[in-house]
Parts: C-alpha cells; structure tokens; sequence
C-alpha cells in the first residue's frame, strides 16, 4: 500500500471519528432529556433492564471485526459517560468543596473563632476521669487564656478490658466545668442515639478515628445540627475522609471541622504517620476549619511541639493535644499526655514561635 493510500484511510478514519462523537454527543443529548422526564416522574435513573436490551440488541448486529465481549464493553462505557451526565450539578460539585462556597467556614461558639483568623488549641486529658482531674486541667487553661476544652467520655477503646470513659457522668461533669469556665467542650459520640443527650451537654461533639465511615452516625450528627469536629479515619484517604464529612453537611449540617490525627503506614517509630500535607489539601478543596491532633497521630511527647508548628505552618486553624494533671496514672493513652508543667512550656513554645497567638491576653 502506498503512502498516498495510507493518507486516504486515515482521512476516512478521521471523518469517521468525527461522526462517532457527533453521535455520541447526539446520544447524550437524549439520554438527558430521557433523565429529566425521570427526574420529574422521581424514577431511578439507572434501568439495569433497559442496559441488557440496548446491549443484547447491539451484540445481535454485531458483524465484526469487534468481538461481542469488546462490543459490551465500549458501550458500557458509553452507558455509564452517559449516566454521569445525568447525575445532578449538586452531585458533582459537593457541598463541603471551595467549589460550592470559597469563603472559610467560620464556627463560633460561647466567641471563639474556629476556623477564623487565629489557630485555637483544643486540649484536655484524653479521658474524663473525675470532677477534680478535669477542672484542674480548665484552671490552667484560664490562666493561660485558653479556650477549648477536650474530654473522652465514651472512649473507644482497642480492648474491651480497657476503660471505656464514664459515659453521661463524664458528659455531666464537662457541662458543669465548662459552665463554670467559660470554655468551649469537645466530646466523642460513638453512638447515633447519644447525640441528642450529649448536644445538651457538650458544645461539639466529636466523631472520632474508628468512626468516620460510621455513616448512620454521619447522617444523625448531620440531623442534628449541632457543631461536628470529625477526625480522620485510621486508614482513611483524602477522599473518603471529605466524603464523610459531606454526609454530615448533606443532612443540612455545615459547622464541620476536620482533625487530621494520623493514619496507618508501616512506620513503627510514631503511634500513627502524620499526613502534613493533607492539611493543605484539605483548606485548598475544603472550606471547613482542618485542625491537627498531635497527640495520636505521633504518640510521642518529644514530637508534640515540632509537629504541632508544622500543622500551624502548612495553614491548619489549630492544634488538638491531650493534657491530664497526672498522666502517669492516666486511665487512656498515659504515655502520649503533657502533664500540666509540659503543657504549658508546649504553650510558650508555640507563642514564641509566632504561628500561634494568645487566645485571650
Ligand atoms: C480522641 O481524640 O480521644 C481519640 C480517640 O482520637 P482518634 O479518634 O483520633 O483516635
Ligand atoms: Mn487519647
């Protein structure tokens, strides 16, 4: 075959080409206004039966040179190019996304910013223990002009012999120190019919680690529309952790925070592997306030502080690290907690370093 010729097949290609996507745009064209009828009618979109038809009818008048199995196969993909056309603007374009809304979310509560101009530490012991190991904790904290008080009163523990928080009573003894201090309350719900009750209690509630793919619990916390600090999964992607948070806002919940807090990689010299740029990601397509726990994601005192500025570094609104008058005697994560002396240096380390300032002067 001469050159000449293999030009002239190629034109011939090409124009065919052009046919094809003029009808498969053709196609599309229709299989919208197809969806729109069964949008109206409130008729599923997908139609399993009418797939098999169309693909049972092609596969009839196939005469070659395609293979009945490579014939299935383009169409289905045809088919599927289609049914993401038809999907709905809302759907494509997520609710938490800057796409949806460019400006940062801001969530106010009792007057602190989260998310706002200033980074916020949320800190307090990893369990609440008693009345008096909690309120030595918020004396500190309103001496040192902090804000936030943390809490675990369902703990979710690997073992079930391990101690498992006080429940309600821990919640009780929050609201009463809160109250008393002024301070915003962080405490995790495990269970979808404990957030009503604890709403009463705390001013957030968090959706821990283990529990952000707990999807009737996303949708409850949703509902009930009280602000959310959710933490990422233990092996969560970027991905699924902003699909988690998008089922809280879907059900009409937009005060969501996201706390990166490490995840599983096969490093053993740290509890868990610090993803530093998932905060940045997370602000670029996010507009929710993104925090950074130091404490379980490094397990490791001696790594608090440099990790703690490289998250105010890389853009988070604030820092979460647990901090218990004696951790020692801890009943939860003993070995990772600041006691109070070790707290407060972290504090004036961070305000020395210019990336965190003096929540209250
Ligand atoms: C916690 O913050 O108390 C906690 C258990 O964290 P995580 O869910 O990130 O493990
Ligand atoms: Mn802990």
């Amino acid at each position: 075959m001469s050159q000449d010729q293999v030009e002239i097949l190629r034109k011939q290609v090409d124009e065919i080409n052009l046919q094809i996507l003029e009808l498969m745009n053709k196609r599309a064209g229709l299989v919208q206004e197809i969806g729109q009828e069964k949008l109206k009618q409130g008729i599923n979109r997908f139609d399993p039966e009418r797939e098999r038809e169309m693909l049972n009818l092609l596969v009839e008048n196939n005469n070659g040179p395609f293979t009945d199995d490579t014939v299935r196969h383009l169409f289905k993909q045809i088919f599927q190019a289609s049914l993401d056309l038809q999907k709905s603007d809302n759907k494509k374009v997520l609710l938490v996304s800057r796409k949806k809304k460019a400006e940062d979310t801001v969530i106010t509560i009792k007057g602190v910013e989260f998310g706002g101009t200033s980074p916020i530490l949320i800190s307090g012991p990893c369990s609440v223990e008693s009345y008096e190991q909690v309120r030595e904790v918020a004396e500190n904290h309103v001496k040192r002009g902090l804000r936030t008080l943390r809490g675990g009163a369902y703990k979710p523990r690997t073992s079930p012999y391990d101690f498992q928080g006080l429940g309600v009573e821990g919640l009780e003894i929050l609201k009463r120190i809160g109250d008393e201090f002024n301070l915003v309350t962080i405490s995790e719900i495990v269970t979808p019919s404990d957030l009503e009750l604890a709403a009463k209690y705390v001013d957030v509630i968090q959706i821990g680690a283990r529990n952000m793919q707990n999807f009737e619990l996303l949708k409850a916390a949703g509902r009930l529309g009280h602000p959310v600090l959710l933490k990422r999964g233990l092996a969560a992607t970027i991905e699924e952790f902003i699909y988690a948070a998008e089922y809280i806002l879907s059900e009409g919940n937009s005060q969501v925070m996201l706390c990166e807090r490490g995840i599983r990689t096969y490093e053993k010299a740290t509890r868990n592997t610090l993803d530093i740029s998932a905060v940045p990601l997370l602000k670029q397509e996010t507009h929710l306030p993104v925090f950074v726990d130091v404490t379980h994601s490094t397990g490791r005192r001696d790594l608090l502080l440099p990790c703690a500025k490289a998250g105010l570094a890389v853009g988070s609104d604030g820092i979460m690290v647990e901090v218990h008058p004696d951790p020692d005697v801890a009943l939860s994560d003993a070995k990772q907690q600041l006691n109070i002396p070790q707290f407060n240096k972290m504090v004036d380390d961070l305000l020395a370093s210019g990336l965190y300032k003096q929540e209250i002067p």
